[in-house]
């Protein structure tokens, strides 16, 4: 049964695709959109605000492995006030996702909380991450966001599905 769905940002979350290219000051322009000092724009894709809520209220865990600089996706992730939502964000300057969810993984170890890997769902629009999530740590679901899931809402479907262990 999965325990801790982790997510991608960029093109997972919201429609910028490298929100490291960010520059402050930051400022909102609506709930699910900000601005950044050089005009560069961000919005969340529809549902996700609901759907991490709906997430949360039921009891999962909730994690980011981000490819971008750490204080770019802590500045972005509290400007859309989503950061108290997340259990643990992981926002890595290099590409490995399986070493992301690795200290995913060894952080809530250290909190206490041990999930093996069949308990993880991992959501990304990059299929190309996959290849060494599933050679270093099997077990782990991978989901490749607007292909096996259009939409965030869709979530609740495959989690639903992985309880009926039909993956
Ligand atoms: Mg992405």
């Amino acid at each position: 049964m999965i325990k801790v769905v982790v997510f991608d940002a960029d093109k997972t979350l919201w429609d910028h695709y490298n929100i490291s290219e960010f520059v402050e000051p930051l400022k909102k322009i609506s709930e699910d959109e900000i601005e950044d000092s050089s005009g560069n724009k961000l919005k969340l894709f529809p549902n996700v605000r609901e759907s991490l809520k709906e997430l949360k209220r039921r009891g999962y865990i909730l994690g980011v492995a981000t490819w971008n600089l750490p204080e770019k996706a802590s500045l972005v992730f509290n400007a859309l006030e989503l950061s108290q939502l997340f259990d643990i964000i992981i926002s890595r300057p290099f590409p490995f996702k399986f070493l992301m969810l690795t200290e995913i993984i060894n952080e809530l170890r250290k909190r206490g909380v041990n999930v093996r890997r069949d308990e993880i769902m991992f959501i990304d629009d990059r299929r190309i991450h996959f290849g060494n999530v599933w050679l270093y740590l099997p077990g782990v679901k991978c989901i490749e966001m607007w292909k096996e899931m259009q939409d965030h809402i869709d979530v609740f479907k495959l989690l639903e599905r992985s309880q009926l262990n039909d993956f």
